[in-house]
């Protein structure tokens, strides 16, 4: 552990170990929205999060940043928690910011007592016009001076849902000519006659997210409160409200910020990957197109290859781009350590070998892991008529073509090294069949000099007869641009790939017959699959996870 080098982050808290923090005062959290499912870029957070925790060895919270009944739902936090669990952390606390509803509220009615707050019953119109701007102080509003009775009436009467939903909000009464915008009255409340997935009726108002965040994470003793950068001039005002409610002997909690990951190719962001649902430019939240936790597990990714991933990257103070690639790179090296490996035809086209006899079939021993000798071996059947793919015979070739060609040799992985002799074509030209002949004394591992005989290349190949016919679902970039969302002239739903999806028939050996759920391969020599969920017993369906290389290797 002490090797790696500290991280910025956990130089802060190394800083505030030194300095006036005990290691039992150390806590942290993760605070999602339940307004969608979690994204590859949370995952970062949550590994930031929760990797602090095991580091210090320190309670991490979950907390839930449920303050916006418009777009949250319990579908949302179900899919958060489990896709926290998968990743393989443990939360100390399931936390609601609606928990602490009447808390705030409490708050803000001292806020109010103190001449911290005030009713405001203008339009939202003419509180932006007051603003002013960075250069120029805003206008006070009318109501800035009413009466704490007032006040406390209003306010009430809000909580209530006597007003007009938007007939009134509550606002800090900080500074309209704070350099710092945000700290020139900030909103605190607004009416929302809306059903809370919690509260249900119980509340007409809402708090805004600066009001609930930092007093939630005050509440929760939460020491170190990370979130990123653009919450950077929020910090002022969430010290502002933590010193409103403080008192001595309490903790207060420390924002700071960190950059937000970016992945390529993809967008991050709940509104916009809701957007695709809804749209149907991809079929769920879990669409192994989707740049989602739920969308990686589906497409075959596993939770190590996600923490690689996140770990990999770090943390930092600048917001970048990852390329895809990086993030495919992490999963092909941990299937790579744990998928067994198996015979899979996606391009078919026939091999006969005219010199095996017709009725004869022989099963031979495959290994199932070379990385991985615990894994054993398993038999495949081998047959007069097998399967190849297309690309690996071309009747003519130069020398660099390593793979069939009429008059050389190759070996057929784990079985004979066969010789192409001839082929049959369709009327359009096409081949049909290509035969060729064995050398029966050359099977794999037999130890004869036959089979020692060194060839150019190794095939896969199935047996026509015992083929396993399954679905396979073939992925591509959900979107043409790196940065789909980076032009703010265009939508970046104009850049959805057409073909992102590509649904094929495999045949594959029969040892996959019983495959479940998840289950994950290497379909040798070309890539990584698992089975997907609409799999079932009569009909086998395989997601691509990603392939053997960044591309097809020639
Ligand atoms: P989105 O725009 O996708 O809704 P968000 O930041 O609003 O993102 P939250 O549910 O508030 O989503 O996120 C929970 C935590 O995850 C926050 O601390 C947030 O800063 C962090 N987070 C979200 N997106 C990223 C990202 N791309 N990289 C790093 N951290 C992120
Ligand atoms: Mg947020
Ligand atoms: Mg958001």
């Amino acid at each position: 552990e002490g090797k790696k080098p500290l991280n910025f982050i956990e130089q802060i808290i190394e800083e505030d170990l030194q300095a006036n923090y005990t290691k039992d005062q150390l806590k942290f959290r993760f605070p999602p929205e339940p307004n969608g499912y979690l994204h590859i870029g949370h995952a970062s957070s949550i590994c930031l999060n929760f990797g602090l925790g095991e580091r210090y060895h320190a309670p991490v919270n979950l907390r839930f940043d449920d303050t916006n009944p418009m777009k949250e739902e319990q579908e949302y936090v179900d899919a958060i928690k489990n896709d926290i669990h998968w990743l393989g952390f443990k939360w100390a606390e399931e936390c609601y910011a609606s928990d602490y509803f009447q808390t705030l509220y409490d708050w803000a009615v001292a806020l109010i007592k103190n001449g911290d707050a005030y009713v405001d019953s203008q339009t939202s119109e003419e509180i932006a016009q007051q603003k002013g701007t960075p250069t120029q102080a805003g206008t006070e509003s009318p109501y800035r001076n009413r009466s704490v009775a007032e006040n406390l009436d209003l306010f009430e009467k809000m909580k209530n849902g006597e007003t007009a939903e938007k007939g009134h909000v509550l606002r800090a009464k900080i500074d309209m000519a704070a350099g710092n915008m945000l700290m020139r009255d900030p909103i605190m409340y607004r009416g929302l006659h809306r059903n809370h997935h919690r509260t249900g009726d119980s509340w007409k108002i809402y708090p805004m997210y600066d009001w609930a965040h930092g007093e939630s994470d005050f509440i929760e003793s939460v020491s170190h409160s990370f979130c990123t950068l653009e919450f950077l001039p929020h910090r002022e005002l969430y010290n502002w409200f933590i010193s409103k409610v403080s008192k001595p002997g309490k903790l207060e909690p420390k924002q700071r910020e960190f950059a937000r990951r970016n992945l390529s190719h993809t967008i991050v962001s709940k509104r916009k990957l809701l957007q695709l649902v809804e749209k149907g430019v991809v079929e769920s939240w879990d669409d192994p197109r989707m740049p989602t936790i739920s969308g990686l597990r589906r497409r075959g990714y596993t939770p190590e290859s996600i923490r690689k991933f996140a770990d990999s990257i770090g943390v930092g103070k600048r917001e970048n781009l990852i390329d895809v690639a990086h993030l495919e790179f992490c999963v092909r090296e941990d299937l790579n350590r744990v998928a067994p490996r198996v015979m899979g035809v996606l391009d078919p086209v026939k091999l006969v070998i005219t010199n095996y006899p017709e009725d004869k079939e022989e099963w031979l021993e495959a290994e199932n892991n070379p990385e991985d000798e615990s894994a054993g071996s398993r038999e495949v059947p081998f047959s007069r008529e097998l399967y190849i793919e297309k690309e690996d015979f071309k009747e003519e070739a130069n020398r660099k073509f390593f793979r069939l060609t009429l008059g050389k040799e190759v070996r057929l992985k784990n079985a004979y090294i066969i010789k192409g002799e001839s082929v049959v074509k369709n009327d359009q030209g096409e081949i049909i069949e290509i035969h060729c002949t064995y050398d029966p004394k050359s099977k794999s591992g037999s130890g004869s000099e036959e089979s020692m005989r060194k060839v150019k290349g190794t095939l896969h190949w199935v047996s026509v007869k015992h083929a396993l016919k399954v679905e396979i679902r073939l992925y591509d970039r959900l979107f043409t641009e790196e940065v789909p969302d980076g032009d703010k002239e265009k939508d970046y739903l104009e850049f959805v790939n057409p073909d992102s999806l590509q649904v094929i028939t495999g045949y594959l050996e029969p040892s996959l017959k019983n495959a479940s759920v998840m289950d994950k391969f290497q379909f040798q020599r070309i890539g990584y699959f698992c089975v997907d969920k609409d799999s079932s017993k009569e009909k086998l369906i395989f997601n691509k996870t990603v392939g053997l290389r960044d591309s097809w290797a020639k």
